[in-house]
């Protein structure tokens, strides 16, 4: 069906409230679309760890106006130290000497503050849906007929799934995830914990083979640490994958066996972890899928290409995604040609960014005593070096300009 832009506005249900679902309805209502978006929990979900914000993405940000705020935001940490076993240092550095950021332009912020500047942009201008999903999706010629959880039924022109790596949509619309999901062999434990050590802007790193455990203080010596947990598991641990309380318990004992003996404070992270409200766990994976479209249903986002957090970029891939798919939307009269366009146009993008894995992330989780010397001997070489090398992924996609607004 071919879209006329006068005779009505095109509606578009987006599923996901977090940073892709946000930024594409803020383009598509700037756009002159009708947006719904349909989200899971009962609000906006806020706190969580620090993320990045990088390269092309920061072109994003700053046409939607936030960059401003997020600069505000930005935490600026000084040091990455990194421990030994015993916590000996082995090498203290600036935190984008390893991570291949720009300074004075890429971003780091509270995965909270940008979900928060992202949906106040938009809040007053779309209709949100908490406490709901989609539970079944039905295509014809003239749209998609929705059926969310809550057992409501609308009718949309597309819809898209912007709900994460574990996306409920996609699995509605192509089925199981492990048909895309590609296990990178680390599982990993993220919660906040008090601040005992007194840290304040700063990262510290302990490895041994197989198992990293961090501490970052994003804040002054008064504020929580966040902990960040991971460990080699060549299968993938079950118990990720289900919910629930006896499953959070049966994790905690996963990562506590893991890091039984461990020198550092790190009996002391696993016991917070014990107390923590917080905890989120996961294992480290790519979601690739060969078509980010069938029909009228689209993905962005983790929910086509998460490129997991060894490689820094899936907030950058989100804002980035977002605002190619919104803009193919609204420069094409009919899905057929909006979507095939955004995959064109943003999947070397999307691999490049996932190729990371290979380098720089999974580095800093060596496996073996051999390849955590290396790592130990590079980081030293770092130390000596005085500039940062961008990573050319992450600005390896120029933004075409917005879309002419009607
Ligand atoms: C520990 C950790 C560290 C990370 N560090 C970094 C980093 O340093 N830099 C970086 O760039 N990225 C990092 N990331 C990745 C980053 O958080 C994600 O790539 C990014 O949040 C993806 O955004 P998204 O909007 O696509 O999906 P998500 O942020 O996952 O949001 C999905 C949203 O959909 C909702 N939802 C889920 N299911 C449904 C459903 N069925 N119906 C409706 N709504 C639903 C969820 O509640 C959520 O609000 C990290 C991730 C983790 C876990």
């Amino acid at each position: 069906m071919t879209f006329h832009p006068h005779t009505a506005r095109r509606t578009v249900l987006i599923a996901g409230a977090s940073l892709a679902g946000p930024t594409l309805a803020y383009w598509l209502h700037r756009y002159g679309f009708a947006v719904t978006v349909v989200e899971k929990a009962h609000a906006p979900r806020g706190g969580g760890y620090p993320i990045d914000v990088r390269g092309t993405a920061i072109d994003v940000v700053r046409r939607m106006g936030i960059l401003p705020r997020l600069q505000v935001a930005h935490i600026d940490t000084g040091r990455f130290t990194f421990l030994d076993a015993d916590g000996g240092e082995v090498a203290a550095l600036h935190p984008y000497a390893v991570a291949g950021s720009v300074e004075g332009q890429d971003l780091e912020v509270g995965r909270g503050d940008l979900t928060a500047a992202l949906y106040e942009t938009v809040q007053d201008d779309v209709e949100f849906v908490f406490d709901d999903s989609i539970d079944a999706l039905d295509q014809h010629g003239h749209g998609v007929d929705v059926t969310f959880r809550s057992g409501r039924h609308r009718t949309f022109d597309v819809v898209v799934g912007a709900d994460g790596m574990h996306s409920g949509t996609r699995k509605v619309m192509f089925g199981p995830e492990e048909q895309f999901h590609r296990y990178l062999g680390y599982g990993f434990a993220v919660f906040t914990m008090p601040n005992t050590l007194g840290l304040s802007r700063e990262l510290m790193m302990w490895n041994t083979p197989g198992r990293a455990a961090a501490l970052y203080a994003t804040g002054d010596a008064d504020d929580e640490l966040h902990a960040f947990l991971n460990f080699h598991q060549p299968e993938q641990p079950l118990t990720v994958r289900r919910e629930g309380r006896r499953d959070q318990d049966a994790q905690r004992d996963l990562v506590a066996r893991t890091y039984a003996g461990a020198g550092w404070e790190v009996a002391s992270i696993v016991k917070a972890m014990y107390q923590a409200d917080d905890l989120f766990f996961d294992t480290a994976g790519q979601i690739r899928m060969p078509s980010w479209s069938s029909g009228r249903v689209a993905f962005v986002g983790d929910a086509a290409y998460a490129p997991s957090f060894l490689t820094g970029q899936g907030s950058s891939l989100a804002l980035v995604g977002a605002y190619m798919l919104a803009r193919s939307l609204a420069t094409h009269g009919d899905h057929v040609g909006a979507f095939a366009a955004y995959e064109r146009d943003t999947r070397e993008f999307v691999t490049m960014n996932q190729a990371l894995v290979d380098r720089g992330g999974a580095r800093l989780f060596p496996t073996t005593a051999e390849a955590l010397d290396r790592r130990n001997a590079m980081l030293r070489d770092l130390v000596a070096m005085p500039a940062t090398t961008p990573r050319p992924a992450h600005s390896a996609l120029v933004l075409p300009e917005p879309a002419p607004t009607p």
